[in-house]
């Protein structure tokens, strides 16, 4: 059974001593009655739900997966009870807006939890991303009407939600989408159309499924400039709110994949089916970005708790496996064969997930926290802070995730690639995280193209800047100087050629991005390094932050070197020679 335990210790020990929660939330009037005893509640409560429900169904849901018949779609059974305890908990609502029953936790607390929900079981947790995404952009977009009546029932769970983007000719491109909305003498739309790959489109968890829809009005302009936002409710609800009338909105089918096997993907019709403006018109994928941003922050949370996972799994299988002897001499000559954490090789790659994990904990929580920031107190900053490390932290979060994923399996031998153990599931699992929600190369190129460019770097420069060398230990204070260096260093090269070729942002952003999230662990880790307590939990964050800068960290220089060779190497090559 894949067990998952929530790594509390270190979640309280990011909030209350690395974070100091108490001294960020004071100055917030909305977080005024947070003290550390309902945090430590939440923790618990939400572990608790992690490690004694979610778990326990996840790789049933993976044997099980999901059944469509006639347009409905069935989730895996043990889902269910489960879905409803996620539910009644008002873990939806956890972040959500007070006025219409939502909890109004910071950011910064909701990402472990989410972290906790995503380790303990990836398929399952779908089902509620989704849904805790649609709420923030109804929230941020919504008529009072919109909200008054979808927050209530989305912060509940009573209703579920799904974010209808993908059609077949249209991935990453959007502008390419075809399906129509007319408008209707009610002031209502009528949408037709096909999407794919639709994650909780049509499913039996809640009693109503809101889907946000783009579509084109009739008559908009082409590309993403004509995309506009829709409510499509399954049921369209009643004068009181209750779910009414079946709209024309339904599964045709759903997708048989590699991984996340009890989230249903569905295509999705519509057929003159009602919807509801979003929004003004044509402004659409502007609204719509409030969910994305939120869904990627989320996929990186993903990536991180299937890393949590796949640790504790490989972690515990290391100390128990015997296999071979220490090469310095028997470890345990009483025994057959040392353990396997006797090997270096082994270590390297247990430490890796865990530098990667534990880095990855404190720079999601970072973001969390500008998020919070940039909406409690309007400082333009917080706000390009978030911007600029939100690419990051889908792509570096979810690619490392998966990376700590393959590397656990790889902990496991033989064992990790069959399915008794889990290992496969988790591998298959996490594979999905780089590619959807904005493939991570869009990421790679949102963040060069657009944050770094657009401002010429400044944003950057602002937050390395606030990576001060004044807390750190003596030893890192080196490393780190360097690190920004390199950073900032080709930052200017980017900025300065790129208006020379037009292929380089896209060349180098992969490498960008890489080099962007070391260094920004780098600088957390040696910030956790310093202020780790006395004892074999401070130890350990101390032996991982040396690992993380002997053997992690180093690859910054040649990433330099490879942003640096610009897109020759990629671009010489004449398309027929593929
Ligand atoms: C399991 C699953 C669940 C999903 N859930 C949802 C959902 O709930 N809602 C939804 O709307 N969609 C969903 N998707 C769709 C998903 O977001 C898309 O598959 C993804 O955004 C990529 O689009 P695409 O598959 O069409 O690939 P393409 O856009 O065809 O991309 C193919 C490759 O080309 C690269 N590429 C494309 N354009 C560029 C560019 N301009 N610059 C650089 N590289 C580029 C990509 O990085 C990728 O490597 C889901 C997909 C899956 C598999």
């Amino acid at each position: 059974m894949l067990n998952y335990q929530a790594p509390a210790r270190d979640m309280e020990f990011l909030l209350f001593d690395l974070f100091q929660v108490q001294r960020e939330w004071a100055d917030v009037p909305a977080f005024q009655d947070i003290d550390p005893d309902l945090v430590r509640a939440v923790l618990s409560g939400a572990g608790k739900l992690a490690g004694e429900v979610l778990a326990p169904v996840n790789q049933a849901g993976d044997r099980e997966g999901c059944r469509w018949t006639d347009g409905l779609v069935q989730a895996p059974t043990p889902f269910k009870p489960a879905y409803r305890q996620l539910a009644e908990g008002g873990w939806l609502g956890l972040s959500g807006n007070p006025a219409y029953g939502g909890q109004g936790m910071p950011k910064l607390l909701g990402c472990l939890v989410e972290e906790m929900f995503w380790g303990a079981n990836t398929a399952f947790y779908l089902y509620g991303a989704l849904t805790v995404g649609a709420a923030i952009c109804l929230d941020a977009h919504g008529s009072e009407a919109q909200k008054a009546l979808y927050l209530p029932k989305l912060y509940s769970g009573e209703w579920s939600a799904a974010m209808d983007l993908t059609e077949a000719q249209a991935g990453t491109d959007l502008g390419l989408l075809r399906t129509k909305a007319e408008p209707a003498a009610d002031g209502s739309y009528r949408l037709t159309g096909t999407k794919i790959f639709i994650t909780s489109g049509e499913h039996d968890l809640s009693e109503n499924i809101v889907h946000l829809v783009i579509a084109r009005v009739h008559g908009a302009p082409k590309g993403t400039k004509g995309i506009s936002l829709f409510i499509v409710p399954k049921f369209i609800p009643d004068a009181a709110g209750r779910p009414g009338k079946r709209n024309g909105v339904a599964s045709g089918a759903i997708e048989h994949k590699m991984g996340v096997i009890g989230s249903a993907t569905n295509l999705m019709n519509y057929e003159n089916a009602v919807g509801y403006r979003v929004g003004e018109e044509n402004a659409g994928l502007a609204c719509m970005f409030t969910m994305m941003n939120y869904e990627r922050l989320a996929v990186g949370l993903q990536g991180l708790g299937a890393g949590e996972l796949a640790y504790q799994q490989a972690a515990a299988y290391a100390r128990e496996r015997l296999q071979g002897r220490a090469p310095g001499g028997p470890q345990r000559p009483e025994a057959e064969a040392d353990s396997l954490l006797v090997h270096p090789d082994v270590r390297r790659m247990l430490l890796t997930i865990r530098a990667y994990t534990e880095g990855g904990r404190a720079f999601a929580m970072l973001v969390g926290r500008s998020l919070d920031r940039a909406k409690y107190s309007g400082d333009k900053r917080c706000q390009a802070l978030a911007e600029l490390l939100t690419p990051i932290a889908k792509a570096f979060l979810s690619d490392k995730g998966f990376e700590c994923a393959v590397l656990a399996q790889q902990v496991f031998g033989g064992h990790g690639y069959i399915k008794e153990w889990g290992m496969e599931q988790i591998v298959r699992d996490t594979r999905i995280a780089p590619i959807y929600e904005g493939t991570n190369g869009v990421q790679a190129l949102d963040l060069v193209g657009r944050k770094v460019l657009r401002d010429g770097g400044a944003a950057l420069r602002v937050f390395v800047q606030e990576m001060t060398v004044d807390e750190v230990p003596k030893e890192y204070e080196e490393p780190l100087r360097s690190a920004f260096d390199r950073l900032l260093g080709v930052t200017d090269w980017v900025v300065a050629q790129a208006p020379e070729d037009p292929n380089l942002p896209g060349a180098a952003s992969t490498d960008y991005l890489e080099l962007a999230g070391l260094t920004i662990y780098a600088w957390l880790w040696a910030r956790m390094a310093q202020i780790a307590p006395d004892e074999p939990f401070g130890e350990a964050k101390r032996r991982t932050a040396a690992f993380f800068f002997a053997k992690l960290l180093p690859q910054t220089a040649a990433l330099d070197h490879s942003i640096r060779a610009g897109s020759g190497a990629v671009m010489g090559m004449a398309d027929e020679l593929f």
